[in-house]
């Protein structure tokens, strides 16, 4: 017996205009990848944010800054204060994430990157409100008015940052706009972005309204568009050439920024320098963080008197230093980010071609991810490595006959971030720290004033505008306003408000002779 079953009933076609299109194929999410540097393996992936996500973003920010902005200065480092403890819970974990992503060795992890968070974070959260308190200002001419400044928050920060420093960097400019009131939306590198996201999690952790910080991953475009987002500031780190771009938007929008750019730090060692320290300490500034960071040693001035002495010890250490993969034993990590190999690769090709002496190290191969500690000699300025940025493990030693050669040769350059003076006397040492043209000079030492965060971070020349770090770097973060007031009034009018006429008129005559022709003007000082 057969059984038949009845065939099931089949939907309506629909009419023809009304078939919907075939569904698109999912469009491929826009991504970047992100890369362990030393081992070339992929670690994680983030979304490239466009336009409307940043905009997004800033409005969020820019809701929760009321709050925030109209609490005191006390308030804010008070509710900021539990991040020091979170940072110290975390510190392993947060080196841990800095070498998986930049290549750099653990150690540098924390005494590069690390302790300088938790040396603002010491400092800034007590000095602060003495920082950011109003300050009165000397008036000499109007005896009856006083006037002080005050500082109030600009509203959403916009901090765009570099790879070299992934977490500190960031860190410094976040806490300083938060401190000063301000909510704040971070575009990180797009080589580094996963540290960036790690950050927000810790100030989150410590408590803070996730609202106050956004992070925005992508790469130049997302970066412009935090520009024009209606940002109040904007604190950019990076190279020249993005730091004209980034001025230039900033300018079109009349929005203040602060530029923190490229560097090529001379040292210029004297003949009274103590050599072994100063071996040392080039060895140290030049290749730490294999090479990437904007006060690297770029290129040092040794008098030729003690020239012999300071090349062989700076070769012996440099060739004693061990080099791999940051989590491991080692002295100097990786390069972070590939592209930076071909430009390290076209400058010492060019080096090579006229003439350098490679007393250690060599040219990289293409896509290496480890360029070794190199050490040139034989030097001259017509070679691109003693003009541009390297950004690596570069050493170039140039002997020189004396100071003024030296101190000649260290300011020909376009930029002027850091620079480093070492001799035994230190009135001389001083004398030529001031003929230099860079933001900050350090004496008989190198880079280390980045963690001496009273001290202002700030290039001249084509190194950048503004600063970071130090009281003034925080009082950037605000708007600077004066209030000008009456201490008491003087009848219903000033001497020069109206009716004019020839009698006042003489008599403003004799008063400007009287105050600034002879000595009365000299003795009234400024209250
Ligand atoms: P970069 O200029 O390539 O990029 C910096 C940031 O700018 C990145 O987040 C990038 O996505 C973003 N960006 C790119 N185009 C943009 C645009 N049109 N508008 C807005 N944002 C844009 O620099 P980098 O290679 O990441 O960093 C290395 C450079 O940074 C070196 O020159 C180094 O000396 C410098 N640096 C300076 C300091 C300092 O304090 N002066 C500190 C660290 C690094």
């Amino acid at each position: 017996m057969t059984t038949a079953t009845a065939p099931a009933p089949q939907p309506l076609a629909p009419p023809p205009d009304l078939v919907p299109p075939p569904a698109p194929a999912a469009a491929p999410r826009d991504e970047i990848a992100v890369f362990n540097p030393a081992t070339g393996e992929q670690i994680g992936s983030v979304p490239v944010l466009d336009r409307a996500a940043v905009l997004s973003a800033v409005d969020r920010a820019r809701q929760a800054q009321k709050a925030w902005g109209a609490l005191s200065v006390e308030q804010r480092c008070q509710r900021l204060s539990p991040l020091k403890g979170v940072l110290l819970d975390h510190m392993d974990d947060i080196a841990a994430a800095i070498t998986r992503e930049n290549g750099k060795t653990l150690q540098e992890a924390l005494t590069m990157e690390v302790i300088f968070c938790l040396e603002l974070l010491q400092v800034y959260l007590s000095r602060a409100p003495k920082a950011l308190a109003p300050r009165r200002l000397p008036i000499r001419l109007a005896k009856n008015r006083a006037s002080y400044l005050h500082y109030v928050p600009r509203g959403v920060v916009g901090v765009i940052s570099p790879w070299n420093f992934p977490f500190s960097i960031p860190f410094g400019e976040v806490l300083f706009g938060l401190i000063a009131g301000n909510s704040v939306v971070v575009k990180p590198s797009e080589v580094t972005p996963l540290i960036a996201l790690k950050l927000r999690e810790l100030f989150v952790e410590a408590g803070l309204d996730p609202e106050l910080l956004h992070v925005v991953t992508g790469r130049g475009a997302t970066g412009a568009a935090l520009i024009e987002s209606g940002v109040q500031h904007i604190c950019f780190t990076g190279s020249v050439a993005t730091g004209r771009r980034v001025g230039e938007a900033c300018g079109r929008l009349l929005i203040p920024c602060t530029l923190e750019l490229g560097g090529k730090a001379p040292a210029i060692v004297c003949a009274d320098a103590d050599v072994g320290r100063a071996a040392q300490a080039l060895t140290w500034g030049a290749f730490a963080n294999h090479g990437q960071v904007c006060a690297s040693v770029e290129r040092a001035y040794v008098d030729e008197r003690v020239f012999p002495a300071l090349k062989d010890q700076v070769v012996k250490l440099a060739t004693g230093l061990r080099q791999g993969d940051g989590t491991g034993d080692v002295d100097v990590g990786a390069c972070t980010w590939p592209p930076q190999v071909d430009k390290i690769r076209e400058l010492l090709m060019d080096a090579r071609d006229k003439g350098a002496v490679f007393e250690t190290g060599g040219i990289p191969e293409v896509g290496a991810r480890f360029v070794k500690p190199t050490v040139l000699s034989n030097v001259h300025h017509g070679m691109r490595i003693m003009k541009e940025e390297s950004f690596g493990p570069i050493l170039p030693l140039m002997s020189v006959k004396n100071d003024q050669e030296a101190l000649d040769k260290a300011n020909d350059s376009d930029l002027g971030l850091l620079a480093y003076v070492f001799s035994a006397d230190a009135e001389k040492a001083r004398s030529i720290a001031e003929r230099v043209q860079a933001g900050t000079v350090m004496i008989n030492d190198v880079l280390a004033s980045f963690s001496m965060v009273e001290t202002p971070w700030q290039g001249v020349k084509a190194s950048g505008i503004g600063r970071t770090h130090s009281d003034d770097g925080l009082r950037d973060m605000s708007e600077c306003r004066h209030v000008n007031y009456d201490r008491f009034t003087l009848g219903d009018r000033e001497i020069w408000y109206y009716p004019y006429s020839n009698g006042a008129r003489s008599m403003f005559r004799r008063l400007l002779k009287l105050i600034y022709g002879s000595g009365l003007g000299r003795l009234s000082k400024p209250r």
